[in-house]
């Protein structure tokens, strides 16, 4: 059986290893010595300034946006190919998620259709680097500055992407980065917001932790610290990370060679100065032979399971029906690619047989 991701995990005695330390400390979470480690580990490893570390990525984003204050009604100029956590994290703010589409060819923001987008309410972009795909970052920051907006990447799948050498971590006001198991780098579940701005360290800080200021209550806010063993878990990942997407490498580039040119299957480009971290495999089933549900179905026949991802597109949800902005009509690329992507098993340690029997699969 085949799953489509698997966890990657440090040996067992690196782990026990990392954590023995607790049992001598009794210290089991907020900002213990493996937080502040991994937190600085992390602040080397991608060359940010700050990385306030949390409980899991999508805290991280609420807590990112939270932390700007915007009015209550503010428009976010979004994506709705993208996994729910993005546009909740908008919503739960307060905020208004406005639906852009995305472009056919790496399947992040499309900057042509943005700024017609903009309304003299709206705070903030928040574009997703899908796939680990980075988006046109360049165009948004312009966009961006002309219009006074802030932008936030939701960088959940592009831990370790480098673009002209310079991390993901960089691009934007802040950027935030999921650690689920699932995901290239992990923590078991974890994240963290990266950013330059010296001045938001201490206000991200507290508002993890209730919005307390030592007695003082600076903010309303909730709890999202990471734990001692998260923060361990990260340490050992950490070690071994440029590794693993090494060997996620190894499956990719065989997929690509069983499946690129054959009619009908689409492939996401190799995108240009861009340091990828294979951290999916999509393909578009458009005018082939097999529609994606088949092809679906025919893998989950012989045990492989992959991910119909991301599907349905998020202004398609019934909690976001009432929006302004809602409706798959209005992102027709966004919609096209949801009912015919499928993201194929990938992750360290994917045996090149096994990418040759899900290839025989789909080309059978
Ligand atoms: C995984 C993910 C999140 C949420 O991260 P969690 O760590 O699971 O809370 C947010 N956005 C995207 C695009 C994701 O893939």
């Amino acid at each position: 059986m085949i799953n489509v991701t698997r966890s990657s995990m440090p040996s067992f005695e690196e782990y026990t290893e990392e954590i023995k330390d607790l049992w001598d400390s009794h210290w089991l979470t907020n900002q213990g010595v493996k937080h502040r480690q991994l937190q600085a580990d992390l602040e080397a490893y991608l060359n940010c300034p700050h990385v306030t570390l949390y409980t899991n990525g999508h805290l991280a984003l609420e807590n990112m946006l939270a932390a700007y204050d915007f009015p209550k009604g503010s428009e976010v100029i979004t994506t709705p190919f993208t996994f729910v956590s993005t546009t909740h994290a908008i919503t739960r703010n307060g905020l208004v998620p406005v639906f852009c589409d995305v472009n056919d060819r790496d399947y992040t923001i499309d900057t042509d259709k943005l700024e017609a987008l903009i309304t003299d309410k709206t705070v903030a972009i928040m574009p997703v680097h899908v796939y680990g795909n980075l988006c046109d970052v360049e165009t948004i920051d312009t966009i961006a500055k002309r219009h006074g907006l802030r932008v936030f990447y939701d960088a959940a799948h592009a831990f370790a992407v480098e673009y002209k050498g310079v991390s993901s971590a960089c691009f934007g006001d802040a950027s935030m980065f999921s650690f689920h198991a699932t995901k290239v780098f992990n923590t078991i579940e974890g994240g963290a917001v990266c950013y330059a701005d010296d001045a938001l360290v201490e206000k991200l800080d507290d508002m993890k932790n209730f919005g307390l200021h030592g007695e003082e209550g600076r903010y309303i806010a909730g709890n999202a610290k990471m734990n001692e063993f998260q923060a361990a878990m990260g340490i050992c990942n950490l070690r071994h990370l440029d590794a693993e997407i090494a060997r996620r490498k190894t499956a990719a580039d065989r997929y690509r060679e069983r499946l690129s040119g054959v009619p009908g299957i689409r492939l996401c480009a190799p995108q240009k100065d861009v340091k990828p971290n294979y951290a999916y495999f999509p393909v578009v089933f458009d005018g082939y032979r097999y529609s994606r549900d088949e092809i679906f179905d025919r893998l989950k026949a012989v045990d492989v399971t992959a991910r119909k991802y991301f599907y349905p597109i998020t202004n398609s949800f019934d909690c976001y029906r009432d929006f302004p902005t809602a409706g798959a009509d209005k992102t027709p690329v966004a919609a096209y690619i949801a009912d015919r992507v499928l993201c194929l098993p990938l992750f360290a340690g994917l045996e090149t047989a096994d990418v040759d029997r899900i290839c025989d699969v789909i080309l059978g």
